[in-house]
């Protein structure tokens, strides 16, 4: 079952990619987040740090991603049409 529908009367298909693309973002960004807490004090300092460095761009990756919906929102008026 797919979880957007396309093709329906209405629907904004920018506005459902981007939304999907700010959902895998969000989901990698939280992902990032969670293993970094996992392994606060457990893997070495380097390794540490380029979780961080994942986390970070993930986080990033999520902003823009946001941005970019909230943006496409604002200039196409699609507020109300998923
Ligand atoms: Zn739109």
């Amino acid at each position: 079952m797919p979880r957007f529908q396309f093709g329906q009367e209405g629907l904004c298909h920018a506005k459902t990619e981007l939304l999907r693309a700010y959902q895998n973002a969000s989901v990698r960004y939280s992902k990032a987040v969670c293993e970094l807490s996992h392994n606060v004090g457990l893997i070495p300092e380097v390794e540490f740090e380029y979780l961080r460095s994942l986390a970070g761009r993930a986080r990033k990756v999520c902003r823009a991603a946001q941005k970019a919906l909230r943006a496409h929102i604002v200039e196409h008026h699609c507020e109300s049409r998923l």
